[in-house]
């Protein structure tokens, strides 16, 4: 199928429109600026607009339940196991939406729809997640506090947390912390946890938004029903 009629069927574009998007640089075949308007994709070709790919199937939508050790991409370079190697009955071309951390376990959803990918990572949209943490030191109140006021990461205000202490081991020398964020920046909570002075040890996302992780074993997943993205959204 001719790239233009490729988008347009993707719901990207009108053909003109997409023909476009083509000649302004903005698409890529495998990788590569594809400014020719004549191109045929076929069956194995990754088309991205402006680095979102942009696929022709039915969307689909998977949570998964990720273990520590693997990274939330769809291939690694240095040949690390990846989110996608536990997942191996999968026919459609999905990747996660936003990412784990190698170290960190829990909710990860996955999709091959670049609009609901888009829209969950857009930070205006703020979806809620709940992360358990296991921290370094007596967590408290007092150090807590700064978290619900919003704490400033790299320039930029966090929104106010919320949080729950489940465990203090003073023997041990640390905690274990819920903490329920807005955002989705890059290592986000253990640099939260940072600024008060308590460094995560070990963590794991238990929610996103109305979903958790009932039912799916660590390194199992299921997919989401409609009804589940709708509420997403
Ligand atoms: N915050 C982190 O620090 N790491 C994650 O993987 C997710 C949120």
């Amino acid at each position: 199928m001719r790239i233009n009629k490729y988008l347009a069927h993707a719901g990207v574009a009108s053909r003109r429109k997409s023909e476009e998007l083509i000649l302004s640089g903005k698409v890529s075949v495998n990788q590569t600026i594809m400014t020719n308007l004549g191109y045929q994709v076929s069956s194995g070709d990754v088309v991205e607009v402006n680095g979102v790919a942009v696929y022709n199937e039915e969307p689909v939508y998977y949570l998964l339940n990720k273990p520590r050790g693997y990274i939330s991409s769809v291939s690694d370079e240095k040949g690390r196991q990846t989110v996608m190697d536990l997942m191996p009955q999968v026919k459609e071309r999905i990747y996660p939406v936003g990412r784990l951390d190698w170290d960190t376990s829990g909710l990860l959803l996955l999709t091959n729809d670049g609009e609901f990918t888009n829209l969950m990572t857009h930070p205006r949209h703020g979806v809620e997640k709940v992360y358990i943490s296991k921290v370094e030191g007596q967590a408290n109140k007092e150090n807590l506090r700064p978290l619900t006021l919003g704490v400033t990461i790299e320039g930029k205000k966090m929104s106010p947390a919320r949080y729950e202490i489940i465990k203090q081991d003073k023997a041990k020398n640390h905690s274990v912390v819920s903490l329920t964020i807005h955002e989705g920046q890059n290592h986000q909570v253990k640099k939260m946890f940072a600024t008060v002075g308590l460094p995560v040890q070990k963590l794991s996302r238990v929610q996103y938004g109305t979903l958790n992780l009932d039912g799916v074993p660590t390194g199992q997943y299921r997919r989401l029903s409609k009804k589940e993205v709708s509420q997403l959204i």
